[in-house]
């Protein structure tokens, strides 16, 4: 064979094997909107039904495999072969009552059993709605027994096209039902949720990176804890693959250059955490839900970029996504879920989005590797005293360096490294210059005690360094009919506290539970005007309550102490303690809710605003951090019922001791201003001036 030859072979054995994939595809797309109507219509117990429904399917469609991609894509194999084998069914009347979620093998008598008559209703409300949705459909109301269903429904579409094809067709109008941007945490924890309530969802995520990087988020609270371990279900993942967190940890310096590490104050947890918490490497764990997120059933298209959306509304959507420069495609569907993090796709598309310059915060963070251990024999025998002094693992903690402006985090990962970075306000605090990025983290960590200890021999992994500025910003709109963001889409505060995964916690189930609810036929409007009432509301309270203008006193470790008490004790009792009560109900309710909601915010806003008052004071007459040296205040941990009252008395006692400093200062004479941090300017900005 010559050259020639083979070179023709070659290209037609290529467009032969073109051929086999696009009709396979073909096929399997035909029949997977066939496996949507049948679920749509019958409901996933009534396999009976389905089976009845795929074989006239098949007969008109003339696909042999039909059943086989039914089976495929409802992912019950099993099932399918076990009903195969079974003998033939008796008489309608004499079979057992249908049993929720235990599918029944074949009819349905809805004559007999008022339970049937139950799920006949179920089918019928099921079948309505739908017709409802598809609006080209003009499905008739269903009546009558579930085979009366089946055959209208076969029935009247017949009378409206004579092509069978068309059927399926003129139902399926959308390629899917929702299509996720992003499948990191947000974008794999809505796909999962969406799947396990409305187990017929077409879905398809589609998330640009082939891979996921180690990213910021990995320091859980006990709220976001409880959406992975009660909701999602990963104890027993997390508990295998990522650390299990000892509480947030306080230091602070007087940043007197002599100042020995044990002479830092220190305000954290005595004892092991009460409530599961965890420190995440976020490229394995958003890997592990996204794979979740599959095995349900989602599609996934990777590495593969959204690089357009048209909204439409009811009439649907359209995204078109690039998996290579050269080849573009587009898929319709019902919704569009917005995860793609900052990007906020949808948000900045649509003029919703708003950067907050009200708390302009910065952040630069790295992965150190030789970082040294908190809990270390050498530790100990150089520290006793601050060995002794606490009862649980000070290096699985979340380490806080604390400073005039700015902040450190400090977090150990599985395996060794340690992720560490600085979150500063540019109003008050200007990172020092250095040779890099990675250095300038470094040579700051340092200028604090406890950052020279334990960053003394650390060094900074390469290409693992990164900065962000202008964290935090919001969404005006967050849903809109056949759209809805979530996670860091829909807006960002601050990291302090960790709230970020919290925010991905409830609006990931929020629009899950929302989106399963349009697909099974109900009218979504009020739950798209609760989000999108609520979500702005949630985000300004919790931004006044805890973070607004925090920068000014973070560095005093009185008025901080007096803060994280009353802001944690307050996070307790609002939101921790419902959310271990009721999970699944709470995590449909956005924070600071209606008239309650508002009552605390204002009570948590006043407390924040006379810290920072009390700040500006103490900055004024150069006592601002004067109790930064000898001492450390260990407590019990929170706990999500009445006891966490003590540490709120304990935050609210110090906050009025603060005040009563104040007052001695105000009738004392002006004393000189304290040194400022490197790099701090020298006075505080006009509006921080008066009191
Ligand atoms: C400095 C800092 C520290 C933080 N620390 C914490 C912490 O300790 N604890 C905590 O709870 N939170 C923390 N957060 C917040 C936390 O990182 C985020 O809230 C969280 O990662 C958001 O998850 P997400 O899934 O919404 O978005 P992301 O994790 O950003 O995921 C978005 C995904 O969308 C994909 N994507 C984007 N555009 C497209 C597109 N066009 N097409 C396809 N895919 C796309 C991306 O590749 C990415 O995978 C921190 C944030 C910052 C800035």
């Amino acid at each position: 064979m010559n050259r020639h030859s083979r070179e023709e072979l070659r290209i037609g054995r290529r467009e032969i094997e073109h051929h086999v994939v696009w009709d396979i595809h073909r096929a399997e797309v035909v029949a997977r909107r066939a496996v949507w109507i049948v679920n749509a219509f019958v409901g996933k117990q009534h396999h009976g039904i389905q089976r009845r429904l795929a074989h006239k399917l098949q007969q008109m469609l003339r696909i042999n495999s039909l059943q086989v991609f039914i089976d495929h894509a409802t992912g019950e194999p099993e099932l399918a072969n076990h009903e195969a084998r079974e003998h033939p069914m008796p008489p309608a009347q004499s079979q057992p009552a249908a049993r929720a979620r235990h599918p029944v093998a074949d009819h349905v008598n809805v004559q007999v059993d008022p339970e049937r008559a139950l799920a006949r209703r179920a089918i019928r409300n099921r079948a309505r709605a739908h017709a409802r949705i598809h609006a080209d459909l003009k499905m008739p109301s269903a009546s009558g027994s579930t085979s009366t269903i089946t055959s209208s429904l076969l029935g009247h579409a017949r009378l409206r096209s004579s092509s069978p094809q068309s059927i399926i067709w003129a139902a399926m109008k959308f390629d899917y039902d929702v299509v996720i941007v992003g499948g990191a945490f947000s974008g794999a924890a809505t796909a999962l949720m969406l799947k396990r309530k409305h187990p017929a969802a077409r879905v398809l995520i589609v998330e640009k990176a082939a891979e996921f990087d180690r990213k910021v988020g990995e320091s859980t609270t006990e709220v976001s804890s409880a959406y992975m371990t009660r909701i999602l279900g990963l104890s027993n993942y997390l508990g295998h693959h990522h650390l299990v967190k000892q509480g947030l940890r306080m230091w602070f310096s007087n940043q007197d250059p002599q100042q020995r590490f044990d002479e830092c104050v220190e305000i954290g947890a005595r004892y092991q955490a009460r409530l599961p918490t965890f420190q995440v490497d976020r490229s394995t764990l958003d890997s592990h839900m996204l794979d979740l997120a599959v095995t349900a059933g989602c599609d996934l298209r990777r590495p593969a970029k959204i690089t357009r959306i048209d909204l439409d509304g009811t009439n649907g959507q359209s995204v078109s996504l690039t998996s290579d420069p050269s080849v573009a495609e587009q898929f319709s569907c019902r919704w569009v879920v917005d995860a793609s993090g900052r990007a906020s796709l949808l948000g900045r598309k649509l003029g919703h989005f708003r950067p907050n310059k009200e708390h302009p915060i910065n952040a630069v963070w790295a992965r150190f590797s030789g970082v040294k251990d908190w809990d270390s024999y050498e530790w100990r025998e150089r520290f006793p005293d601050y060995a002794n002094a606490c009862r649980t693992s000070r290096s699985w903690a979340t380490n806080h360096l604390m400073g005039h402006g700015w902040w450190c985090w400090i977090i150990p990962l599985r395996g060794g490294d340690v992720s560490a970075g600085l979150v500063y306000d540019s109003r008050i605090f200007k990172l020092n210059e250095g040779a890099n990025l990675g250095e300038r983290l470094r040579s700051h960590m340092l200028t604090h005690p406890v950052g020279r200890e334990i960053f003394g021999a650390a060094s900074v992994i390469e290409h693992d360094v990164h900065a962000f500025s202008a964290l935090p910003y919001s969404n005006e709109q967050v849903c809109g009919d056949g759209w809805a963001a979530v996670g860091d889409a829909a807006g960002f505060i601050d990291p302090l506290y960790s709230p970020g995964l919290d925010f991905c916690s409830y609006t990931s189930y929020y629009v899950a539970d929302m989106l399963a609810a349009g697909l099974a036929g109900e009218d979504t409007t009020d739950r798209r005007r609760y989000y999108n009432e609520q979500y702005p509301i949630t985000y300004r309270l919790w931004f006044e309550t805890l973070y607004k203008d925090k920068y000014f006193y973070m560095g005093d470790a009185e008025l901080m102490s007096a803060a994280l008490l009353l802001d944690v004790g307050s996070y307790f009792v609002g939101l921790v303690t419902p959310l271990y009560k009721n999970p699944e109900g709470e995590f449909l309710r956005l924070p600071f809710e209606g008239a309650p909601g508002r009552i605390v915010a204002k009570m948590m806003s006043f407390y924040n605003r006379r810290l920072v008052a009390l700040a500006r004071r103490r900055m004024e007459a150069g006592v601002f951090g004067r109790r930064n040296t000898g001492w450390r205040e260990l407590y019990d941990g929170f706990v999500p019922d009445i006891r966490v009252r003590k540490l709120i008395q304990k935050g609210l006692f110090r906050w009025w001791r603060a005040e009563l400093t104040n007052l001695r200062l105000m009738f004392s004479q002006p004393a000189r201003r304290v040194a400022a941090e490197p790099g701090a300017p020298s006075t505080l900005p006009l509006q921080q001036e008066r009191i």
